[in-house]
């Protein structure tokens, strides 16, 4: 036996799902089986208690009161700043700037440290497998600045394709920023010869990991990115959290991005100075208990073991893929060879929303249509896919449940 499979045996996945209240929930008189972890994770009832136990017990604003109340608030939700760092191996925990997802994080470097860099006919380059959030923001940005957006090309296999890549970096581009892992491909890029192939170009680096974090071990340091963010809805915390990760230098270069309380040290109106990083990002009143919960989210999932996760998803990844090519007419969008559990598809004669909503009513929910990329699925010639997204909590029992319930509902549609 070897060491990932003993490694992925020593989770109690029975249990583990038995601490997701929404796992055992019914959806149209079925067990609901949720295949639409890249859209979000469930939540584990610790990360639930936590929210709540901050509104029941210790509910304050943070940094500007005094009594016990707030300082306790404070205390937790900088608690969380101190468990994202250790969870990413940031070198300081000053480095983890709280926002509301990887749109705001990425919005923020867009606008705090490209806007004031760009000039006409700069370039910023990302490839086609981004997120509309690592697009649109730089589009925005670029239109300011006279500066343009341009996509380096990927495989058929969807896989980025290194020497265009490399051909594109030019002494006009100014930033690359990539996705570590694609949402509807599943590709994982090669993060560090990506930086370091950028670096020996004086090109910074920004890494989109909302579909890395989840499923993978994360060592920014090691990763050699400069700016590196992700959302922590997906990362089994609330809706409304994310972070911004940057080497501190890159932080205290930066000027904020929007202005209010807690982002300074003194306001006069001959002039106000800015508090330091984090803190100079992070204006007006936090999502508090957002970050209790995601602190409680990364804590759960390093007492799990990043490592165990990742090996438990590879296994159900090698027999989601068995199991999606054996179905008749189904064509994969990309086939990488290094991937997360994440399959795009289309079946002939079947509409990729005919088929999520008929699998909705099996219980089963996968998500279909266009992910947030547009410029990939027309990459693939195709007007909407459907995708299943798989989490460590996912069976290989639910996988053979899809298999089965795709065969009957395409006889429904026959
Ligand atoms: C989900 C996702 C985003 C956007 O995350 P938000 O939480 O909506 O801000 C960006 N990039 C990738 C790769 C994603 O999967």
């Amino acid at each position: 036996m070897n060491a990932e499979r003993s490694q992925t045996l020593s989770l109690d996945i029975a249990a583990l799902r038995s601490e997701f209240p929404q796992l055992r929930r019914k959806v149209h008189g079925k067990p609901l089986i949720y295949f639409d972890n890249a859209n979000t994770a469930q939540k584990p009832q610790c990360v639930i208690d936590a929210v709540s136990r901050y509104y029941r017990e210790f509910n304050a604003n943070v940094a500007r009161a005094v009594h016990t109340l707030g300082s306790e608030a404070t205390e937790h939700y900088e608690a969380s700043r101190d468990k994202l760092a250790r969870f990413i191996n940031a070198a300081r925990r000053e480095e983890i700037i709280h926002t509301s997802g990887t749109t705001a994080a990425i919005n923020l470097v867009a606008y705090a440290w490209a806007a004031p860099r760009l000039r006409a006919g700069d370039q910023i380059l990302v490839s086609t497998m981004e997120h509309h959030a690592n697009i649109v923001p730089w589009q925005l940005v670029a239109a300011r600045c006279g500066a343009e957006v341009i996509a380096a090309p990927i495989t058929a296999a969807g896989e980025l394709e290194l020497d265009a890549l490399l051909a594109l970096m030019g002494d006009r581009v100014k930033l690359l920023a990539i996705t570590h892992v694609s949402n509807v491909l599943g590709t994982i890029n090669p993060v560090r010869q990506l930086a370091d192939a950028a670096h020996a170009r004086g090109i910074p680096v920004l890494v989109d990991g909302s579909q890395a974090v989840p499923h993978l071990a994360v060592d920014v340091q090691a990763l050699g990115a400069d700016f590196y963010v992700f959302t922590g809805h997906k990362l089994f915390g609330p809706t409304g959290t994310g972070v911004l990760w940057a080497r501190h230098e890159i932080l205290e270069s930066m000027p904020p991005f929007m202005g209010g309380g807690e982002m300074i040290e003194r306001v006069d109106f001959a002039g106000t100075t800015y508090a330091p990083p984090p803190h100079r990002f992070e204006a007006g009143t936090p999502n508090i208990a957002g970050f209790v919960g995601l602190g409680a989210a990364v804590d759960w999932l390093e007492r799990i073991g990043m490592d165990r996760i990742a090996a438990r998803e590879a296994e159900l990844a090698a027999y989601a893929l068995n199991a999606l090519r054996s179905i008749d007419g189904l064509r994969l969008l990309g086939d990488a060879r290094a991937r997360a559990a994440v399959f795009a598809f289309v079946i002939d004669g079947v509409h990729a929303h005919d088929l999520a909503t008929l699998l909705d009513f099996e219980g089963i929910a996968v998500r279909s249509g266009q992910h947030c990329a547009h410029p990939l699925l027309q990459c693939y010639g195709v007007p909407a896919a459907a995708r299943l997204s798989l989490s460590f909590y996912n069976t290989i029992e639910e996988i053979d449940a899809f298999v089965a319930a795709v065969a009957k509902v395409r006889g429904l549609l026959a």
